[in-house]
Protein backbone atom coordinates (compact mmCIF):
# COMPACT_ATOMS: atom_id res chain seq x y z
CA UNK A 1 0.00 0.00 0.00
CA UNK A 2 1.35 3.62 -1.29
CA UNK A 3 1.52 6.14 1.53
CA UNK A 4 -0.83 8.33 -0.86
CA UNK A 5 -4.15 5.86 -0.41
CA UNK A 6 -6.65 7.97 1.25
CA UNK A 7 -7.60 6.60 4.69
CA UNK A 8 -11.10 5.71 3.90
CA UNK A 9 -9.81 3.05 1.01
CA UNK A 10 -7.21 1.52 3.67
CA UNK A 11 -9.71 -1.44 4.81
CA UNK A 12 -11.04 -2.29 1.66
CA UNK A 13 -10.90 -5.95 1.03
CA UNK A 14 -11.43 -6.15 -3.14
CA UNK A 15 -13.70 -8.66 -4.43
CA UNK A 16 -11.81 -12.15 -5.48
CA UNK A 17 -12.54 -13.00 -9.43
CA UNK A 18 -12.41 -16.68 -10.02
CA UNK A 19 -8.92 -17.91 -11.67
CA UNK A 20 -8.44 -17.22 -15.67
CA UNK A 21 -5.42 -19.07 -16.42
CA UNK A 22 -3.96 -18.04 -19.67
CA UNK A 23 -2.87 -21.20 -20.86
CA UNK A 24 -5.76 -23.46 -22.29
CA UNK A 25 -4.79 -26.56 -21.15
CA UNK A 26 -7.64 -26.84 -18.23
CA UNK A 27 -11.20 -27.54 -18.59
CA UNK A 28 -12.69 -24.78 -17.45
CA UNK A 29 -16.16 -24.77 -15.43
CA UNK A 30 -14.62 -22.03 -12.62
CA UNK A 31 -16.46 -18.72 -13.50
CA UNK A 32 -20.24 -19.82 -15.00
CA UNK A 33 -19.21 -19.04 -18.54
CA UNK A 34 -20.85 -20.03 -21.58
CA UNK A 35 -19.37 -23.13 -23.23
CA UNK A 36 -20.63 -21.60 -26.53
CA UNK A 37 -19.14 -18.86 -28.60
CA UNK A 38 -21.46 -15.96 -30.10
CA UNK A 39 -23.33 -16.64 -33.18
CA UNK A 40 -21.40 -15.38 -36.79
CA UNK A 41 -23.70 -12.58 -37.01
CA UNK A 42 -21.82 -11.18 -33.50
CA UNK A 43 -18.38 -11.88 -35.45
CA UNK A 44 -19.17 -9.85 -38.54
CA UNK A 45 -21.24 -7.00 -36.42
CA UNK A 46 -18.13 -6.54 -34.77
CA UNK A 47 -15.75 -6.42 -37.59
CA UNK A 48 -17.98 -3.70 -39.15
CA UNK A 49 -17.67 -1.81 -36.26
CA UNK A 50 -13.66 -1.62 -36.18
CA UNK A 51 -13.84 1.75 -38.99
CA UNK A 52 -16.22 3.72 -36.13
CA UNK A 53 -13.76 3.51 -33.25
CA UNK A 54 -11.80 6.41 -34.02
CA UNK A 55 -15.43 8.10 -33.01
CA UNK A 56 -16.99 8.27 -29.37
CA UNK A 57 -19.49 5.34 -28.76
CA UNK A 58 -23.09 5.84 -28.49
CA UNK A 59 -23.70 7.30 -24.54
CA UNK A 60 -27.49 6.53 -24.99
CA UNK A 61 -27.30 3.29 -26.28
CA UNK A 62 -29.89 3.92 -27.83
CA UNK A 63 -30.05 1.04 -30.13
CA UNK A 64 -29.34 -1.40 -27.90
CA UNK A 65 -31.86 -0.31 -25.47
CA UNK A 66 -34.72 -0.10 -28.36
CA UNK A 67 -33.81 -3.67 -29.17
CA UNK A 68 -34.11 -4.72 -25.59
CA UNK A 69 -37.40 -2.72 -25.11
CA UNK A 70 -38.86 -4.94 -28.04
CA UNK A 71 -38.09 -8.05 -26.14
CA UNK A 72 -39.15 -7.63 -22.94
CA UNK A 73 -41.64 -5.64 -23.45
CA UNK A 74 -40.92 -2.53 -21.17
CA UNK A 75 -39.73 1.31 -22.73
CA UNK A 76 -36.33 2.21 -23.76
CA UNK A 77 -36.45 4.89 -20.99
CA UNK A 78 -37.20 2.34 -18.41
CA UNK A 79 -33.49 0.86 -19.25
CA UNK A 80 -29.85 1.88 -18.85
CA UNK A 81 -27.07 0.36 -20.21
CA UNK A 82 -23.56 -1.18 -18.47
CA UNK A 83 -19.85 -2.33 -19.17
CA UNK A 84 -21.40 -5.74 -17.73
CA UNK A 85 -24.03 -5.76 -14.30
CA UNK A 86 -21.33 -5.42 -11.86
CA UNK A 87 -21.09 -1.85 -13.21
CA UNK A 88 -24.99 -1.55 -12.67
CA UNK A 89 -25.16 -3.19 -9.74
CA UNK A 90 -22.08 -0.98 -7.96
CA UNK A 91 -24.43 2.60 -9.75
CA UNK A 92 -27.59 1.23 -7.71
CA UNK A 93 -25.87 0.85 -4.60
CA UNK A 94 -24.27 4.30 -5.13
CA UNK A 95 -27.24 5.73 -5.89
CA UNK A 96 -30.01 4.61 -3.74
CA UNK A 97 -28.85 2.78 -0.42
CA UNK A 98 -27.97 4.28 2.91
CA UNK A 99 -27.90 0.78 3.98
CA UNK A 100 -27.97 -2.78 2.63
CA UNK A 101 -29.46 -5.98 3.29
CA UNK A 102 -28.56 -9.37 1.61
CA UNK A 103 -28.38 -13.18 2.31
CA UNK A 104 -25.47 -14.57 3.94
CA UNK A 105 -24.55 -16.84 1.23
CA UNK A 106 -25.08 -14.90 -2.35
CA UNK A 107 -22.50 -13.21 -4.72
CA UNK A 108 -20.00 -11.66 -3.05
CA UNK A 109 -19.40 -8.41 -4.70
CA UNK A 110 -22.57 -7.24 -2.99
CA UNK A 111 -20.02 -7.38 0.08
CA UNK A 112 -17.08 -5.13 -1.82
CA UNK A 113 -19.66 -2.18 -3.47
CA UNK A 114 -20.87 -1.85 -0.12
CA UNK A 115 -17.67 -1.65 1.61
CA UNK A 116 -16.23 0.85 -1.53
CA UNK A 117 -19.29 3.16 -1.02
CA UNK A 118 -18.96 3.27 2.56
CA UNK A 119 -22.76 2.10 2.98
CA UNK A 120 -22.73 -0.21 5.84
CA UNK A 121 -24.69 -3.70 5.69
CA UNK A 122 -26.34 -6.99 7.77
CA UNK A 123 -26.66 -10.45 5.88
CA UNK A 124 -29.78 -12.33 6.28
CA UNK A 125 -28.87 -15.84 6.93
CA UNK A 126 -30.54 -18.35 4.07
CA UNK A 127 -32.60 -21.32 5.32
CA UNK A 128 -31.08 -24.74 6.72
CA UNK A 129 -31.39 -25.77 3.10
CA UNK A 130 -30.17 -22.48 1.51
CA UNK A 131 -33.55 -21.10 0.55
CA UNK A 132 -34.97 -18.03 0.99
CA UNK A 133 -37.48 -17.24 3.53
CA UNK A 134 -38.87 -14.10 2.64
CA UNK A 135 -40.79 -13.35 5.89
CA UNK A 136 -36.97 -12.08 7.32
CA UNK A 137 -36.66 -9.44 4.31
CA UNK A 138 -38.58 -6.62 5.90
CA UNK A 139 -35.78 -3.73 6.16
CA UNK A 140 -37.51 -0.29 6.15
CA UNK A 141 -35.15 2.23 4.87
CA UNK A 142 -32.34 -0.30 3.48
CA UNK A 143 -32.12 -1.32 0.54
CA UNK A 144 -32.87 -5.49 -0.17
CA UNK A 145 -30.32 -7.07 -2.68
CA UNK A 146 -31.28 -10.96 -3.69
CA UNK A 147 -29.50 -12.55 -6.76
CA UNK A 148 -32.04 -14.84 -8.06
CA UNK A 149 -31.63 -17.59 -8.77
CA UNK A 150 -28.82 -17.37 -5.94
CA UNK A 151 -25.22 -17.74 -6.66
CA UNK A 152 -23.73 -20.02 -5.50
CA UNK A 153 -26.34 -21.98 -4.53
CA UNK A 154 -28.53 -22.22 -7.72
CA UNK A 155 -31.71 -21.83 -6.20
CA UNK A 156 -34.54 -19.74 -7.55
CA UNK A 157 -36.83 -17.76 -5.26
CA UNK A 158 -40.52 -17.88 -7.19
CA UNK A 159 -41.74 -14.82 -8.58
CA UNK A 160 -44.73 -14.34 -6.06
CA UNK A 161 -42.06 -14.80 -3.00
CA UNK A 162 -39.82 -11.68 -5.14
CA UNK A 163 -43.28 -10.00 -5.55
CA UNK A 164 -43.84 -10.57 -1.49
CA UNK A 165 -40.49 -9.00 -0.70
CA UNK A 166 -41.06 -6.15 -2.86
CA UNK A 167 -44.53 -5.07 -1.31
CA UNK A 168 -43.37 -5.71 1.98
CA UNK A 169 -40.62 -2.70 1.65
CA UNK A 170 -42.15 -0.14 -0.11
CA UNK A 171 -40.18 2.81 1.19
CA UNK A 172 -36.67 0.39 0.28
CA UNK A 173 -35.53 0.02 -3.36
CA UNK A 174 -35.51 -3.71 -3.87
CA UNK A 175 -32.93 -4.83 -6.61
CA UNK A 176 -32.84 -7.98 -8.04
CA UNK A 177 -29.96 -9.44 -9.65
CA UNK A 178 -30.88 -12.28 -12.37
CA UNK A 179 -27.55 -13.05 -13.93
CA UNK A 180 -28.85 -16.19 -13.94
CA UNK A 181 -32.21 -15.49 -15.23
CA UNK A 182 -32.21 -17.51 -18.64
CA UNK A 183 -31.49 -20.82 -16.97
CA UNK A 184 -34.60 -21.58 -15.49
CA UNK A 185 -35.55 -18.61 -13.25
CA UNK A 186 -39.03 -16.98 -13.29
CA UNK A 187 -37.84 -13.01 -14.19
CA UNK A 188 -39.03 -10.06 -12.19
CA UNK A 189 -39.06 -7.48 -15.26
CA UNK A 190 -43.03 -7.69 -15.64
CA UNK A 191 -43.34 -6.39 -12.17
CA UNK A 192 -41.47 -3.13 -12.91
CA UNK A 193 -44.53 -1.42 -14.18
CA UNK A 194 -46.68 -2.15 -10.63
CA UNK A 195 -43.67 -1.79 -8.29
CA UNK A 196 -41.35 2.19 -7.92
CA UNK A 197 -38.89 0.39 -5.60
CA UNK A 198 -37.99 -2.35 -8.04
CA UNK A 199 -34.48 -2.56 -9.83
CA UNK A 200 -33.38 -5.48 -12.22
CA UNK A 201 -30.46 -6.10 -13.64
CA UNK A 202 -29.46 -8.52 -16.11
CA UNK A 203 -26.68 -9.38 -18.04
CA UNK A 204 -24.68 -10.55 -21.34
CA UNK A 205 -21.97 -12.68 -19.52
CA UNK A 206 -23.68 -15.80 -18.61
CA UNK A 207 -26.32 -16.66 -21.15
CA UNK A 208 -25.69 -14.64 -24.21
CA UNK A 209 -21.75 -15.61 -24.46
CA UNK A 210 -20.58 -12.19 -24.19
CA UNK A 211 -18.58 -12.14 -20.78
CA UNK A 212 -15.38 -10.66 -21.82
CA UNK A 213 -17.19 -8.02 -24.28
CA UNK A 214 -18.67 -6.66 -21.14
CA UNK A 215 -22.29 -6.35 -20.97
CA UNK A 216 -25.26 -5.85 -18.48
CA UNK A 217 -28.52 -3.76 -18.18
CA UNK A 218 -30.61 -2.56 -15.79
CA UNK A 219 -34.34 -2.13 -15.83
CA UNK A 220 -36.47 -0.16 -13.54
CA UNK A 221 -38.87 3.05 -13.47
CA UNK A 222 -38.27 5.94 -15.64
CA UNK A 223 -37.34 8.05 -12.57
CA UNK A 224 -34.81 5.44 -10.92
CA UNK A 225 -33.60 5.06 -14.65
CA UNK A 226 -32.87 9.13 -14.57
CA UNK A 227 -31.33 8.96 -11.22
CA UNK A 228 -28.87 6.11 -12.44
CA UNK A 229 -28.09 8.03 -15.79
CA UNK A 230 -27.15 11.01 -13.74
CA UNK A 231 -24.69 8.94 -12.04
CA UNK A 232 -23.14 7.53 -15.12
CA UNK A 233 -23.06 10.94 -16.72
CA UNK A 234 -21.24 12.18 -13.90
CA UNK A 235 -18.29 9.11 -14.17
CA UNK A 236 -17.82 7.27 -17.19
CA UNK A 237 -20.77 7.98 -20.44
CA UNK A 238 -19.20 6.42 -22.77
CA UNK A 239 -19.02 3.42 -20.58
CA UNK A 240 -19.98 0.88 -23.29
CA UNK A 241 -17.66 0.73 -26.44
CA UNK A 242 -18.65 0.52 -30.15
CA UNK A 243 -17.58 -3.10 -30.59
CA UNK A 244 -19.49 -4.12 -27.43
CA UNK A 245 -22.79 -2.41 -28.13
CA UNK A 246 -23.05 -4.14 -31.77
CA UNK A 247 -22.59 -7.10 -30.39
CA UNK A 248 -25.10 -6.89 -28.32
CA UNK A 249 -27.55 -5.67 -30.49
CA UNK A 250 -26.72 -8.65 -33.59
CA UNK A 251 -27.14 -11.02 -30.68
CA UNK A 252 -30.38 -9.89 -29.52
CA UNK A 253 -31.06 -10.42 -33.35
CA UNK A 254 -30.45 -13.99 -33.00
CA UNK A 255 -32.60 -14.75 -29.91
CA UNK A 256 -33.15 -18.35 -31.40
CA UNK A 257 -29.10 -18.90 -30.88
CA UNK A 258 -29.26 -17.80 -27.39
CA UNK A 259 -32.45 -20.08 -26.71
CA UNK A 260 -31.26 -23.07 -28.24
CA UNK A 261 -27.69 -22.94 -26.47
CA UNK A 262 -29.75 -21.75 -23.33
CA UNK A 263 -31.94 -25.63 -23.73
CA UNK A 264 -28.54 -27.22 -24.36
CA UNK A 265 -27.18 -26.19 -20.70
CA UNK A 266 -30.21 -26.94 -19.27
CA UNK A 267 -30.14 -30.62 -20.66
CA UNK A 268 -26.14 -30.67 -19.66
CA UNK A 269 -27.06 -29.59 -16.48
CA UNK A 270 -29.45 -31.80 -15.75
CA UNK A 271 -27.53 -34.96 -17.36
CA UNK A 272 -24.24 -33.88 -14.75
CA UNK A 273 -26.78 -33.85 -11.62
CA UNK A 274 -27.91 -37.06 -12.37
CA UNK A 275 -24.09 -38.66 -12.96
CA UNK A 276 -23.06 -36.78 -9.66
CA UNK A 277 -26.38 -38.25 -7.99
CA UNK A 278 -25.29 -41.82 -8.73
CA UNK A 279 -21.95 -41.89 -7.59
CA UNK A 280 -23.41 -40.18 -4.22
CA UNK A 281 -23.11 -36.46 -4.47
CA UNK A 282 -25.36 -34.30 -2.71
CA UNK A 283 -26.33 -31.62 -5.88
CA UNK A 284 -28.71 -28.83 -5.26
CA UNK A 285 -31.52 -28.65 -7.64
CA UNK A 286 -30.70 -25.91 -9.85
CA UNK A 287 -31.88 -22.91 -12.00
CA UNK A 288 -28.66 -21.52 -13.57
CA UNK A 289 -25.73 -22.42 -15.62
CA UNK A 290 -23.65 -24.02 -12.18
CA UNK A 291 -24.31 -26.97 -9.93
CA UNK A 292 -23.48 -26.60 -6.24
CA UNK A 293 -22.68 -29.94 -4.62
CA UNK A 294 -20.98 -32.07 -1.90
CA UNK A 295 -19.75 -35.38 -1.15
CA UNK A 296 -18.79 -37.03 2.21
CA UNK A 297 -16.37 -38.86 0.05
CA UNK A 298 -14.09 -36.21 -0.28
CA UNK A 299 -13.69 -32.21 1.29
CA UNK A 300 -14.73 -29.46 -0.80
CA UNK A 301 -10.99 -27.98 -1.13
CA UNK A 302 -9.71 -31.07 -1.69
CA UNK A 303 -11.76 -32.04 -4.51
CA UNK A 304 -11.36 -28.90 -5.81
CA UNK A 305 -7.24 -28.96 -5.88
CA UNK A 306 -7.47 -32.75 -6.83
CA UNK A 307 -9.50 -31.78 -9.73
CA UNK A 308 -7.10 -28.51 -10.80
CA UNK A 309 -4.43 -31.54 -10.74
CA UNK A 310 -6.38 -33.43 -13.45
CA UNK A 311 -6.55 -29.96 -15.33
CA UNK A 312 -10.51 -29.32 -14.75
CA UNK A 313 -10.97 -25.89 -12.51
CA UNK A 314 -14.55 -25.80 -10.41
CA UNK A 315 -14.64 -23.23 -7.93
CA UNK A 316 -14.72 -23.78 -4.08
CA UNK A 317 -15.60 -21.09 -1.60
CA UNK A 318 -14.19 -21.06 2.14
CA UNK A 319 -16.60 -19.76 4.15
CA UNK A 320 -17.94 -21.79 7.19
CA UNK A 321 -21.61 -22.73 5.68
CA UNK A 322 -20.52 -23.64 2.05
CA UNK A 323 -17.12 -25.65 2.75
CA UNK A 324 -18.20 -28.53 1.64
CA UNK A 325 -19.23 -27.79 -1.51
CA UNK A 326 -18.12 -27.11 -4.91
CA UNK A 327 -19.37 -24.97 -7.68
CA UNK A 328 -19.39 -26.69 -10.81
CA UNK A 329 -20.40 -24.33 -13.98
CA UNK A 330 -22.36 -26.23 -16.68
CA UNK A 331 -20.16 -26.80 -20.24
CA UNK A 332 -20.27 -28.96 -23.03
CA UNK A 333 -21.79 -32.47 -22.71
CA UNK A 334 -17.71 -33.85 -23.08
CA UNK A 335 -16.60 -31.71 -20.00
CA UNK A 336 -19.20 -33.12 -18.07
CA UNK A 337 -18.13 -36.57 -19.07
CA UNK A 338 -14.81 -35.49 -18.53
CA UNK A 339 -15.29 -34.25 -15.60
CA UNK A 340 -17.87 -37.58 -13.64
CA UNK A 341 -14.44 -39.04 -14.90
CA UNK A 342 -12.00 -37.67 -13.02
CA UNK A 343 -13.98 -37.32 -9.92
CA UNK A 344 -14.69 -41.12 -10.31
CA UNK A 345 -11.03 -41.83 -10.49
CA UNK A 346 -10.26 -39.09 -7.22
CA UNK A 347 -12.89 -41.11 -5.15
C1 LIG B 1 -21.76 -13.12 -13.11
C2 LIG B 1 -22.63 -12.38 -12.16
C3 LIG B 1 -22.88 -11.01 -12.27
C4 LIG B 1 -22.26 -10.05 -13.19
O1 LIG B 1 -21.65 -10.28 -14.25
P1 LIG B 1 -21.17 -9.21 -15.30
O2 LIG B 1 -20.21 -10.00 -16.09
O3 LIG B 1 -20.55 -8.05 -14.58
O4 LIG B 1 -22.40 -8.81 -16.03
C5 LIG B 1 -23.76 -10.42 -11.39
N1 LIG B 1 -24.35 -11.11 -10.44
C6 LIG B 1 -24.15 -12.41 -10.28
C7 LIG B 1 -24.87 -13.14 -9.21
C8 LIG B 1 -23.27 -13.08 -11.12
O5 LIG B 1 -23.02 -14.38 -10.93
Amino acid sequence: MSKFLLDKYKDLVPYTPGEQPKDQQYIKLNTNESPFSPCEAVMKAIENEVPTLKLYSDPECKKLRCKLAEIYNVNENEIMIGSGSDELLNYVIMAFAKELVFPDITYGFYKVFADVNKVPYTTIPLEEDFTIDVAKYVAPGKMIVIANPNAPTGIALSLEKVEQIIKNNPTSIVMIDEAYVDFGGESAVPLVKKYSNLVVTQTFSKSRFMAGARLGFVIANEELIKDLNTLRYSISPYNVNSMTLAAGIATLENEDYTKSKCLEIIKNREYLSKSLKNIGFDVIPSSTNFIFAKTDKIEGEKLYLTLKEKGILVRHFKSERIKDYVRITIGLKENMDALVKAIKEII
